[in-house]
């Protein structure tokens, strides 16, 4: 199917991004196209204009600053994947980046469109709460910053608000060990269930785990019991077993044609006692 018509802009700064948005009230951003654009295909969504924001270089582009590592939101899933800075920095990050798509999309799709578009399948939104990022939103007053775990309100919907952009995101530049592991839904490659841990230890105590999972949910999540179970003590093979038996615990697992929610429980907590395993080594 073809989208229905729309105007297009492609403008050269965030602020001029910005008042296009609030010049055009039924406008969107487009950024690598790799969701908004099959969305627009099957008209589930009609915008009279798309503004492009991939000639706006500041939105593109990884460096390191103050300890943390800054990633322009209009930077691609391929360009995170191939960053020796990335790989150094945010082991998490390097694990999950060429785990998403094929080449293609990795080539085309953006770190900030990812997480704006909220998938419940998406990857980054685990690895976005695992490292506690903080996401840089810019509107017409200036810019707010909005730690993950504020960002994702629901399904496809996140706190940013029609006329802002989400313009940079920071991640700890540490190097904390940390791993994505994914199952995959064979068609689509997208994550039935995937979870982004981090792991800290020392001389067979741990420090601090992080534990998030997409894909089970409607909306990623930390799973803060199986954290809370962890932290602090001693690393043993039966700590890591109790702790990811609890991991799906309260959840309303998603149900659907690929996966039914029994299935995606169960994923959640052999997936976690994995990831647990291979960084913590028990
Ligand atoms: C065949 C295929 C396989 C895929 N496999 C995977 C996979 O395995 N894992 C996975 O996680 N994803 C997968 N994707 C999705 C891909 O990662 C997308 O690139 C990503 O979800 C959206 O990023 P985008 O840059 O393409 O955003 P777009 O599609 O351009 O935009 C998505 C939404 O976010 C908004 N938006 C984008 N950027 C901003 C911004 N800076 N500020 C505010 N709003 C913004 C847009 O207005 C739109 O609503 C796949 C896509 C395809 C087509």
């Amino acid at each position: 199917m073809h989208p229905a018509p729309f105007a297009y802009k492609a403008p050269h700064s965030v602020a001029e991004a910005i008042q296009l948005l609030r010049s055009h009230e039924d406008s969107k951003i487009l950024a690598g196209g790799h969701s908004l654009i099959p969305a627009l295909k099957l008209r589930l969504t009609q915008p009279a204009m798309l503004i492009d924001i991939s000639k706006i270089s500041s939105l593109r582009g990884i460096r390191r600053e103050n300890g943390k590592i800054i990633i322009g939101s209009a930077t691609t899933h391929r360009e995170i994947e191939k960053s020796h800075l990335v790989a150094e920095a945010s082991p998490l990050l390097a694990s999950l980046a060429p785990q998403i798509g094929d080449v293609q999309v990795r080539h085309r799709g953006t770190f900030g469109g990812s997480l704006a578009h909220a998938d419940p399948a998406g990857d980054w939104p685990a690895a976005a709460l695992a490292v506690d990022a903080e996401l840089v939103i810019a509107g017409a007053h200036g810019t707010r910053t909005v730690h993950a775990a504020d960002f994702f309100t629901g399904m496809l919907t996140t706190v940013i608000h029609p006329d802002e952009i989400l313009t940079e995101i920071r991640v700890p530049g540490d190097g904390t060990p940390g791993i994505y592991l994914k199952h995959r839904n064979a068609a689509s490659g997208y994550a039935t269930v995937g979870v982004a841990v981090t792991a800290s230890h020392d001389h067979g105590h741990i420090g601090k785990v992080t534990i998030a999972v997409t894909g089970a949910t409607s909306v990623a999540f930390r799973a803060s019991g199986a954290e809370h179970a962890l932290n602090g003590h001693a690393v043993s093979a039966h700590l890591l077993d109790e702790a990811a038996a609890h991991a799906a615990d309260g959840l309303e697992c998603l149900s659907d044609i690929h996966a039914p929610a029994a299935y995606r429980s169960q994923l959640v907590k052999v997936m976690v006692r994995r990831a647990l395993g291979t960084l913590l080594h028990a």
